[in-house]
C-alpha cells in the first residue's frame, strides 16, 4: 500500500512515517497543501491521510480539488479537530474516513486496510472493459455472457485491476489482494498467475491487455 500523508507537525510526521514503513505501507510525506495536491495528481496512491490544520490553510478544502482533478484514492482525514461537530464536517466534506487524535497506529492501518476493500468502482456491481464483464456481486467475470474459468489468485489479481481500468495498479496493491498475509511469495509467483491470466483472456479475446509497467506494477485496459 502506498499513501500521501499530509502533516505539518514533524515529530507527528516522523513518528507515523516509521510505524507505517514498518508495517509495508510506502509513505510519501509532504506539510502542505499545495505539496500534497501536486504529489495527489501525480499519484498513484491507495489513500491520502490528510491533517485539517495546516501552513497554508484547511486540509478539509482540499478534497474537492482532489475529486475535482479526479483523484479518487479514499482520503481519511487524521487530527486533533476530534469534537462530533468536526467529524461530521469531514465527512460530509468528502472524507472516506475521520481519526482523531491521539489514535494507536494500529486503528489507523486497521481504517487504512477497510478504505482499500471499498474503492469507488465497487459501488457499481459490475465493471465492463473491453469485451469482458466482471461481477463483483457474483465474483465471476464473463466475456460475451460466457463465464471464463480462473484459478482463485488469477481472479483476485483480476478484481485489482479492474476496479482500476486503464490505471496502474501497484505490484504491492496485487500482491496485498492475492496473496493472504502469512502466504509465501515467490518473487516471480505474481508474474506467472498474471500471465496466465492474461493468456485466458487473449483465448477468448476478450478485448482487454494486460500490461506490465517496469518497476511499478499492472494496469489492464480495452484493446481499441
Ligand atoms: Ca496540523
Amino acid at each position: 500500500m502506498r499513501i500521501l500523508l499530509l502533516e505539518d507537525e514533524p515529530e507527528m510526521a516522523s513518528v507515523l512515517k516509521t510505524a507505517l514503513e514498518r508495517r509495508h505501507v510506502i509513505v510519501d510525506h509532504v506539510s502542505t497543501i499545495a505539496d500534497a495536491e501536486a504529489a495527489a495528481a501525480f499519484g498513484p496512491y491507495d489513500a491520502l491521510v490528510l491533517d485539517r490544520r495546516l501552513p497554508d490553510g484547511e486540509g478539509l478544502d482540499l478534497i474537492p480539488k482532489l475529486r475535482a482533478s479526479r483523484v479518487d484514492a479514499p482520503i481519511l482525514m487524521l487530527t486533533a479537530l476530534g469534537g462530533l461537530g468536526d467529524r461530521v464536517a469531514g465527512l460530509d466534506g468528502g472524507a472516506d474516513d475521520y481519526l482523531a487524535k491521539p489514535f494507536a497506529v494500529e486503528e489507523l492501518m486497521a481504517r487504512l486496510r477497510a478504505l482499500q476493500r471499498r474503492p469507488a468502482t465497487l459501488r457499481s456491481e459490475r465493471i465492463v472493459v473491453g469485451r469482458l464483464t466482471y461481477d463483483f456481486h457474483h465474483r465471476e467475470a464473463m466475456v460475451d455472457e460466457r463465464p471464463l474459468e480462473l484459478l482463485r489468485r488469477e481472479q483476485l489479481a483480476l478484481e485489482a485491476l479492474i476496479r482500476r481500468p486503464g490505471r496502474a495498479v501497484l505490484r504491492s496493491t496485487l500482491e496485498e489482494s492475492v496473496y493472504a498475509m502469512d502466504d509465501e511469495i515467490g518473487s516471480n509467483a505474481l508474474d506467472s498467475h498474471l500471465s496466465r491470466l492474461r493468456r485466458k483472456l487473449d483465448e477468448v479475446d476478450a478485448g482487454v491487455e494486460i500490461r506490465a509497467i517496469r518497476n511499478l506494477g499492472y494496469l489492464l485496459r480495452a484493446v481499441t
